[in-house]
């Protein structure tokens, strides 16, 4: 589960490269700039590159990783969301430095590193004060905001009811399943009333995709009573209110407040939870916990749209298991580097979604994510 089933022609990111347009900077590229950007603001004795040797040996050092397998899913299982995006900064091709020789010139890692730093947690960069972390945070927003500039949810929708429902639908499985399944069930009950009123087996069949299916129609069907009953087949726009409704936590409440609502959120899914702990922004583990840490070190004016390029990130380039460090863009702000793969080429690979060569999650995606490229999801069924 999480790997995205393409389903479509474009099968390989290689394909994809190959259609992209000449100018277009590449990731590698880009995690170059980066890394030259970074090493530009250090004193002179700071950007001194790693000595060849060394490089050559922590290249070697770094264990070979192979595709990950594929993964089974089990009918009525969930699958799994990683996915992926790059770079589109314009870079002149003259300037981009080598991505690795960039990537070492940023953090040299000598063998024996290399070895260690996979199997221990990220260590905080010495001596960050609150005020460089502050910077260092909001730099790497920035930079995410010009490598993902059209992050949107990734959940199809029309309206706060519609996004309410797929966000508990999307509980341990993809947004991708979750927009293949949705339209049949918005079209058979398309208000709160129609679904409180549904007889769940009905619904039960139609969600069987999205993976446990009798708690997601007792979900759905208990908020639509609730909405029906309590706030007139409307759903609230007040945090309060919407942690009320069976089935909805904090972070479907922000996501729903964020996205319908235009009122700002923090959406700590697991991959918010996983890159902030990589990138040092809190030791905090619990997701209340980890909001407001993270909440401090932005104005919250930034909150929605740094919780999409956060999880876009995760899904497309820092996943789990195999995070594609020598393709990341913000290599030289992570703490974490070499936590992943540092080939650029073997990285490459491990790219997700539009940028690994596969569509979006959307069936029916923003103009804007259309307009920079991007391709929907295929409709399930879809050959
Ligand atoms: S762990 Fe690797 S992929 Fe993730 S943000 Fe850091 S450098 Fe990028």
């Amino acid at each position: 589960m999480g790997e995205q089933d393409p389903g479509g022609s474009n099968k390989t990111g290689k394909t994809d490269e190959k259609a992209a347009p000449v100018k277009k900077p590449t990731l590698a590229e880009r995690a170059a700039y980066a890394a030259e950007a970074v090493a530009a603001r250090k004193p002179a004795s700071a950007r001194k590159p790693a000595p060849a040797k060394k490089a050559a040996s922590a290249k070697k050092a770094a264990p070979t990783k192979r595709a990950a397998p594929a993964k089974k899913a089990a009918a009525g299982e969930a699958v799994p969301a990683e996915t992926a995006v790059s770079a589109d900064r314009a870079v002149s091709a003259k300037k981009a430095v080598p991505v690795k020789k960039a990537l070492a010139a940023a953090k040299p890692v000598t063998a024996k590193k290399a070895a260690t730093v996979r199997k221990t947690a990220p260590k905080p960069p010495a001596g960050e004060s609150r005020t460089a972390l502050v910077r260092r945070a909001r730099r790497i927003n920035r930079e995410l905001a010009e490598v993902y500039p059209y992050a949107h949810p990734e959940l199809d929708f029309a309206g706060p009811f519609q996004l309410l429902v797929a966000t508990v639908l999307s509980a341990q499985t993809t947004d991708l399943r979750v927009n293949q399944t949705t339209p049949a069930l918005f079209a058979k009950y398309p208000t709160p009333e129609d679904l409180a009123a549904a007889n769940p087996e009905e619904v039960e069949e139609i969600l069987r995709p999205c993976g446990f299916f009798r708690a997601k129609t007792r979900s759905v069907i208990g908020l639509s009573k609730a909405l029906a009953e309590d706030f007139g087949g409307e759903v609230p726009g007040r945090l309060e209110d919407l942690v009320k409704l069976p089935g909805v936590g904090r972070k479907t409440a922000f996501v729903v407040l964020g996205n319908a609502f235009g009122r700002p959120g923090i959406t700590v899914d697991t991959h918010f939870q996983r890159l902030v702990r990589r990138w040092r922004w809190t030791e905090e583990t619990d997701p209340d916990k980890i909001e407001a840490a993270v909440g401090a070190l932005f104005p919250k004016s930034d909150w929605t749209d740094l919780s999409h390029h956060v999880i876009w990130h995760g899904r497309r380039i820092c996943h789990a298991r195999k995070p594609a460090c020598g393709a990341c863009p913000i290599a030289p702000l992570c703490p974490a580097y070499g936590e992943g793969e540092t080939d650029a080429d073997k990285a490459k690979k491990l790219l997700k979604y539009e940028k690994g060569g596969f569509p979006g999650q959307r069936l029916n995606p923003p103009q804007a994510y259309l307009d920079a490229g991007g391709r929907p999801a295929p409709p399930l069924g879809a050959a």
